[in-house]
């Protein structure tokens, strides 16, 4: 009911006010729900869409076939689906997103991971988590950038979204720190509380750089019995550090 009452608000102030892409600023005409334009056309047709065959199970550059890296040394995640290339603009609205508060971006990110896993998803999860964010970095930032675009997702998939992972261990961020440093310091970051004994889980995150603390979480939802796990991405970074 209040997000329906939301909703129509939001569709109201929208005709009354127009609004402008969050890119280039022009005036966007928005069409009805369920997926109110903030990107304009343009600028869509712009972005670095990761449209080029990758390893499924990683999203490494492929053929569309296992890359070296997970024939040799899987990770514990099963696939991975990641919208954009991690470059410019995309690095730049992630960016005003997670650090400058600009809250709003996460509506055309969550719409364009919506719109990838429209024509790529092949393993529908059970359940959707959000890559957990220790409670002090919560605190510090106001809000979890990946619970915020798992919301979205869930509600525009009928998949329920359940926290069933925590952040234990309040790490330094991954950012600066080499691959192998990455994994060191993601070690027994996550707890999990929940049965999720046979889920297909899908785990959503803002950007993967090297996978590190995607492996990890992947590592403890397995070891807790899940069946499957995929990553979904907004972006992800052409290659491993
Ligand atoms: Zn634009
Ligand atoms: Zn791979």
């Amino acid at each position: 009911m209040l997000n329906n009452c939301l909703k129509i608000v939001h569709l109201f102030k929208n005709a009354l006010l127009g609004t402008r892409c969050v890119l280039c600023k022009t005036p966007v005409k928005l069409s009805p729900n369920p997926h109110p334009n903030c990107i304009c056309k343009d600028c869509q047709r712009h972005l670095p869409w990761r449209d080029s065959p990758s390893c499924p199970q990683c999203g490494n550059p492929s053929w569309g076939e296992l890359c070296g890296q997970c024939l040799t040394k899987p990770p514990y995640f099963d696939q991975t689906i990641a919208a954009f290339h991690y470059r410019y603009p995309v690095e730049k609205l992630i960016a005003a997103y997670k650090y400058r508060q600009q809250q709003h971006i996460a509506l055309p990110l969550a719409q364009a991971l919506i719109v990838t896993l429209a024509q790529q998803l092949k393993q529908r999860p059970d359940i959707i988590i959000a890559m957990p964010m220790h409670a002090l970095r919560v605190a510090e930032r106001g809000f979890n950038q990946s619970f915020e675009l798992a919301k979205m997702i869930s509600l525009a998939l009928h998949i329920p979204l359940q926290q069933c992972c925590r952040r234990i261990i309040h790490t330094p961020p991954q950012a600066g720190l080499d691959a192998q440093q990455r994994i060191r310091n993601i070690r027994g970051a996550f707890s999990c509380g929940q049965d999720i004994r046979g889920l297909k889980i899908a785990i959503v995150d803002d950007v993967m750089t090297t996978g590190a603390s995607l492996n990890e979480l992947a590592r403890q939802l397995k070891q807790h019995g899940a069946a499957h796990v995929q990553c979904w991405l907004v972006a992800r970074t052409e290659h491993h550090d």
